[in-house]
């Protein structure tokens, strides 16, 4: 466990510098300045003298801020040496992995880019073409199975009227050749009638992937007829990959 030399200012990060420092031991120690380093300077790796503690590297990122890094110094023969920085690249990681998520989340939700530029700039500024960067990045690690052989359909609701009665039309449309798969009247649709819809008109078990204008309100209800062949991740894939059937549909 690193040693962390608090004053008023820093009392209330211990929770959070224990966390990033979790991963190292005692020898370390993280300064009342700041500065993370080793209590006991290393031996000279030229000469094998001791060395001295000698000042620190600032390392920052933009609106994110910054860590000291220590520094050893070599009085016997004037070798510089500098700790190793992997927790500040890991922090950056962590955090830029986080943001990531962040986008996933709000591009699911239809959000555009410069929509999700303009709310990033009151939490951590950040431009749209960053974030469309970011985004991909992140897309690149998720693991979206092989579309060949996965259907994907569009349901949609209408609403006509037969005379002075209220009517729904269900309507599932393959997306690719949007061809109707299944289109049909009913009185009423409560989630019973759409899940006895889409039971009968879909393989509920092969993988689908599903898009619905209403997205949200439907998720239980998918989620029921298709259990793990449904997943969401799937909707991420096809904004990236798919975006003029995102747009088709919208
Ligand atoms: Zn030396």
């Amino acid at each position: 466990m690193v040693t962390i030399y608090t004053n008023f200012n820093t009392f209330p990060e211990i929770p959070i510098l224990g966390t990033v420092f979790s991963g190292f031991g005692d020898e370390y120690e993280y300064t009342t300045n700041n500065i993370f380093r080793k209590k006991n300077p290393p031996p000279c790796p030229k000469c094998d003298n001791k060395m001295v503690h000698n000042g620190f590297n600032l390392y920052t990122k933009r609106g994110m801020g910054g860590i000291k890094i220590g520094k050893y110094h070599c009085n016997s023969c004037d070798e510089n040496l500098e700790e190793d920085r992997s927790v500040w690249e890991e922090l950056k990681t962590l955090f830029l992995n986080l943001l990531g998520e962040l986008y996933q989340m709000l591009r699911l939700n239809h959000v555009a880019y410069n929509a999700i530029s303009k709310l990033m700039h009151l939490i951590f500024p950040q431009s749209k073409s960053t974030i469309f960067r970011e985004f991909n990045r992140v897309m690149k690690n998720v693991e979206i199975p092989p579309l060949e052989n996965i259907l994907m359909v569009h349901y949609d609701e209408q609403f006509p009227k037969k005379g002075r009665t209220q009517k729904y039309r269900l309507t599932i449309l393959d997306a690719k050749t949007k061809r109707p798969v299944a289109d049909e009247l009913f009185d009423k649709k409560d989630p019973e009638t759409i899940k006895r819809f889409l039971s009968a008109n879909l393989d509920t078990s092969k993988p689908l992937y599903i898009v619905t204008d209403f997205y949200s309100s439907y998720p239980s209800i998918l989620k029921e007829v298709f259990g793990d062949n449904l997943i969401h991740q799937y909707c991420l894939f096809h904004l990236t990959h798919f975006p003029q059937v995102s747009e088709n549909f919208k």
